[in-house]
């Protein structure tokens, strides 16, 4: 299926290892230019740069959105290069176990900063462009968002509210035909998950033990599965959805786990 995405310029926050890293290199595979943000020079350019071997357009920004005026400055340089903006993934942000009984009020504001506010930042700079575009956005969530996790306020308010601002935003931009979803991973290995593991004495049996949890495959979801949908959400392919929560867990949130 050819997912027309060819010369879009659709934004990936995050978007040089993991999940994002994940999106970027299907954007790109698919002929759209993935315009990508992480703080790492480093890490960015070697993806601009093997990309850019594989002859597809890509454009790393290094910047580190929570600090104020970046996210400005960041849809500027991509509208500057390219001239337009077809679709936006919010996704960079970090699971930082601010809980309540041990966290403090700067720590979890520092958590709403690092997880929610370059959310709303990236989408209102966006939003001239994806209105001439009939762009569309998408929102990297998480199931704690539905689950909740426990010792993790700070996240569990920021992946909560990027759902309450996917049905807003998409409320709102209708009339501009821009569609905003979002999807809400479980386990999926990344660097960041990866690390998460490690800090567990036995990370290979703690990987056995929340695979056997996972009804579909007892596996966890690869980035790329994640990725594929990505691509179609922010694909005119999907163009009659808008609003929805779409979790690809391989059943692990929404199906009974007691009969598997
Ligand atoms: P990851 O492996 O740590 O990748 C995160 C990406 O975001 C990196 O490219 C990182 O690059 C960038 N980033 C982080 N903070 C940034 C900032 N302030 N400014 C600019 N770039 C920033 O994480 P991941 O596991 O792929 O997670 C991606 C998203 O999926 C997150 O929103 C996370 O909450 C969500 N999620 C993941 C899982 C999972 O199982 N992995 C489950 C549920 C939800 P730099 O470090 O170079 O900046």
């Amino acid at each position: 299926m050819d997912l027309g995405l060819h010369h879009k310029v659709i934004i990936v926050t995050g978007g040089t290892k993991g999940i994002g890293g994940a999106i970027s290199k299907a954007i790109a595979a698919e002929g759209g230019i993935a315009v990508f943000i992480a703080r790492s020079n480093e890490e960015g350019i070697s993806l601009q740069n093997e990309m850019n071997t594989c002859n597809q357009e890509a454009f790393f920004i290094q910047a580190d959105l929570t600090k104020q005026g970046n996210c400005e400055k960041v849809v500027a340089m991509a509208v500057e290069k390219y001239g337009r903006i077809d679709g936006l993934v919010n996704n960079a942000g970090r699971n930082d176990n601010v809980g309540l009984e041990m966290g403090t009020i700067d720590r979890f504001t520092t958590s709403l900063n690092e997880n929610l506010l370059h959310y709303y930042e990236m989408a209102h700079y966006c939003l001239p462009e994806l209105k001439k575009t009939k762009g569309s956005i998408l929102n990297i969530s998480s199931k704690v968002a539905l689950t909740g996790q426990g010792g993790t306020s700070g996240y569990a308010a920021a992946k909560g509210a990027q759902l309450a601002l996917t049905r807003e935003w998409a409320t709102e931009l209708l009339p501009f035909g821009i569609r905003v979803n979002a999807i809400l991973p479980a386990e999926v290995m990344t660097p960041l998950y990866r690390n998460w593991l490690h800090s567990f004495k036995d990370p290979i049996k703690k990987q056995r033990e929340i695979e056997q949890n996972i009804p579909l495959g007892k596996r966890m979801t690869t980035a790329e599965e994640i990725a594929s949908l990505a691509v179609f959400l922010i694909s005119e392919k999907s163009a009659h959805t808008t609003g929805q929560f779409l979790s690809p867990d391989g059943g692990y949130v929404h199906l009974d786990r007691s009969i598997t």
